[in-house]
């Protein structure tokens, strides 16, 4: 977004709107974060807020500051797609593509609200009218504080903004470790703390939350995880029926690739975990270094995201998605090894 674009978007902002404010299927906390946050900057100002989210999403994000707000999509239930059908400006939250909002696509095609799209993921679409984009940023979290910002509206983050956008920037950046983490994120997060984000209280709510379900399951993980040594690779594979025998919920899973992520040597990792409603197999993949695992999901997975985190969805039997997987690894065996040279 150019200069104007931030001023056009500042007075588009300057009377009161119906807004709704769309994170992507299955949120994580960076798209709740940013979109929670975003609600309330919007509901202090005068404006009409929801937050719409395409499908429920994990218990650890549920203590977020006005997730009691918040209303699932459900494409049969005409006060949720009237809430589209009537908005003025429609916000589109850590996504870049509206495949990943499933259901609700036609009724946002349909839709002539303004359209405002802020994310960090590579190769945006061209759908909406302002497209705010950085892929050098970590968060969208951390975005939403750029955008206000460049609208001139910093001092008006109250504590629960700071909360929901350090949430997002902690959940995105794996605790501040992950290359995208800059100096800035870190001033950024420190001024949050000034504007009332209790750090300490944020890492508690978002980490210390395990379940046995979870502890069990990553056992099994741990045990089903493979190493290509001579590719510098791992993968892990959860089965269906592993999921059902270890009462599986959503997100318990969250973070396993980076177990294998982090064994030494180990510069792209995978997991393949078979979906318990639909017949397909939901694949996380992550990197270290150059090599881009956005790339190998677009050209393997049917999916994207990042240089170094990545996911996508096949519907073949999960070995045969293992094998796509090897065949890839195998495939760019040079820059895999390469990749931190
Ligand atoms: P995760 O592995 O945590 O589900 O996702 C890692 C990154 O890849 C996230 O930034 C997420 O937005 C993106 N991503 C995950 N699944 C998909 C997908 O199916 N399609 C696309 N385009 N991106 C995805
Ligand atoms: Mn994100």
């Amino acid at each position: 977004m150019t200069k104007d674009d931030f001023s056009e978007v500042k007075e588009l902002l300057s009377q009161p709107k119906k807004v709704v404010i769309i994170p992507h299927k299955n949120p994580d906390g960076d798209a709740m974060g940013s979109s929670l946050g975003l609600y309330k900057y919007l509901k202090n100002n005068g404006h009409s807020p929801v937050v719409l989210a395409p499908t429920p999403y994990p218990k650890f994000l549920h203590w977020l500051p006005n997730n009691d707000t918040v209303e699932i999509f459900n494409e049969e239930d005409e006060a949720k797609t009237n809430l589209i059908n009537q908005a003025d400006v429609i916000f589109f939250m850590d996504f870049n593509t509206l495949e990943r909002i499933e259901e609700i696509k036609p009724f946002v095609d349909k839709s002539d609200a303004i359209k405002i799209m802020i994310d960090h993921h590579q190769q945006p679409d061209s759908f909406p009218d302002y497209t705010y984009s950085d892929t050098t940023i970590c968060a969208t979290s951390e975005m939403l504080y750029h955008f206000l910002e460049n609208i001139n509206e910093v001092d008006k983050i109250d504590a629960e903004i700071a909360t929901c956008i350090y949430t997002g920037i902690l959940t995105d950046t794996g605790s501040f470790r992950y290359a995208s983490t800059t100096s800035t994120t870190h001033r950024i997060a420190a001024d949050l703390i000034d504007r009332g984000a209790v750090n300490h209280e944020i890492h508690n709510n978002i980490f210390d939350g395990n379940t046995m379900a979870r502890m069990k399951l990553m056992g099994i993980a741990l045990n089903n995880l493979v190493v290509l040594k001579n590719y510098n690779s791992a993968y892990i594979t959860m089965t269906r029926k592993e999921l059902r025998k270890n009462k599986f919920q959503k997100g318990d899973t969250e973070g396993f690739v980076n177990m294998a992520l982090s064994i030494e040597g180990v510069n792209v990792a995978a997991i393949f975990i078979e979906d318990l409603e639909g017949d397909f197999v939901k694949i996380s993949l992550r990197s270290t270094g150059k090599f881009s695992v956005n790339q190998m999901s677009r050209d393997n997975f049917n999916g994207g995201g990042h240089i170094n985190a990545a996911g996508g969805r096949v519907d073949l039997p999960i070995t045969e998605v293992v094998d796509m997987f090897i065949k890839a690894v195998k495939l760019n065996k040079k820059e895999i090894i390469n990749s931190n040279g």
